[in-house]
């Protein structure tokens, strides 16, 4: 299985490092192709997203990436496609997902057992759209008195999520689907994801659907989020509500995700690339490997996937290895082998 690798920075080759490990504990035979896109691109080609880093991952179908770090007012990136159109992208993680046409970033979240306190039987999904909304990039500067910023939402778009949610809920056993909007206030654009997702779910009787909005939702989050299985919302909701329901479980490192695109899916932990703890060799890499396992079921690797997913909530739960962000004092290197071990074993 050749699956291509982008390291990110920050935390990113050390979570990254760790995915593969575990990963090659399944004992499915990986070939790993390294993608230079961020730092080591720009030093060899002068843009941190080669075109032919783009074409290696069309071709490469599988990819699991590290973070980026974006740098705050200067993210935005200008893009040539092979015809000579420019695309510009609010920021390099961003420019990934489009340039493949990745659509939707799912983003199972769990609660863990002896971590995640009163959150232990969390369990929800985000299906976040992730082409359009407030990230399309459309902004810009009125003087230096205002800015302006498009919420573009396409019926393309809106449809294809809800679509997606409803057949991932389907496929998964799940049993609800919500959509997260904010149709009262921005009724014309969250009023279209709103009506495109009643259309879909019209199609699938057999899963319940519902709607709450974003901020009543963040509230039930926290206080009911039993009411909850998947939540289909646009970009920047779906942004926020991830990182308050890795919260919710015990850190944004619990928190795993994958970018699906019609024939690429790039996975990738929800979170960002902590520079904060970079370089210390304490990240914790569960939201990266989880990710990887994701990956495997993608790739119909169903065995492995549970194999790795099993080892990962062992060492959790026994509480032996955890990372400083779990209250632990394991490193990355140690909390990995506990999870190698466990692969070994079960494998
Ligand atoms: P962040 O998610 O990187 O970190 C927030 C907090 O969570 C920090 O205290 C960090 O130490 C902690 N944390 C995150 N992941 C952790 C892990 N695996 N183990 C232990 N602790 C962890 O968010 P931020 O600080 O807002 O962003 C840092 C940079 O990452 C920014 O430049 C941002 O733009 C970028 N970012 C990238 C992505 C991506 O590549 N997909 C996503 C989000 C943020």
């Amino acid at each position: 299985m050749r699956v291509g690798v982008i390291q990110g920075n920050g935390i990113g080759p050390e979570i990254v490092g760790a995915t593969i490990q575990v990963l090659e504990a399944t004992k499915i035979d990986f070939e790993w192709v390294d993608v230079e896109i961020g730092d080591e691109a720009i030093e060899q080609y002068g843009h941190p997203l080669p075109p032919h880093s783009v074409d290696l991952l069309r071709e490469l179908k599988y990819a699991f990436k590290g973070p980026f770090v974006v740098e705050k007012m200067k993210g935005r990136l200008l893009c040539t496609q092979p015809d000579g159109t420019q695309m510009i992208y609010p920021s390099l993680n961003n420019a990934i997902r489009r340039e493949l046409s990745l659509f939707v970033c799912p983003r199972p979240i769990k609660g863990v057992k002896n971590i995640s306190g009163a959150y232990e039987d969390f369990d929800v999904v985000i299906m976040r759209e992730i082409t359009e909304d407030v990230y399309a990039a459309i902004e810009h500067s009125i003087g230096d008195v205002a800015a302006e910023c498009v919420k573009l939402t396409t019926r393309e778009a809106a449809i294809r999520v809800a679509q997606y949610s409803f057949e991932y809920a389907r496929r998964h056993g799940r049993k609800k689907v919500t959509c997260v909007h904010k149709a009262n206030a921005i009724s014309i654009t969250d009023g279209l994801f709103l009506a495109c997702f009643r259309e879909v779910a019209a199609r699938f009787p057999d899963i319940e659907s519902d709607d709450v909005m974003v901020d009543a939702a963040a509230y039930y989050l926290v206080t009911d989020h039993r009411r909850f299985d998947v939540i289909t919302t646009s970009n920047q909701y779906g942004d926020i509500l991830s990182d308050l329901c890795a919260g919710l479980v015990g850190s944004l490192g619990l928190a795993p995700g994958g970018n699906i695109g019609f024939d690429v899916s790039v996975f990738e932990a929800s979170h960002g690339a902590a520079p904060d703890i970079a370089g210390q060799g304490i990240a914790n890499p569960t939201a990266m490997i989880l990710s990887g396992a994701f990956m495997l079921r993608h790739m119909g690797f169903d065995r492995e996937a549970g194999v790795v997913e099993h080892a990962v909530w062992d060492v959790l739960e026994e509480r032996q290895a955890l990372t400083p962000d779990l209250g632990g004092s394991a490193t990355t290197a140690e909390y990995t082998q506990a999870v190698v071990a466990k692969v070994e074993q079960r494998i």
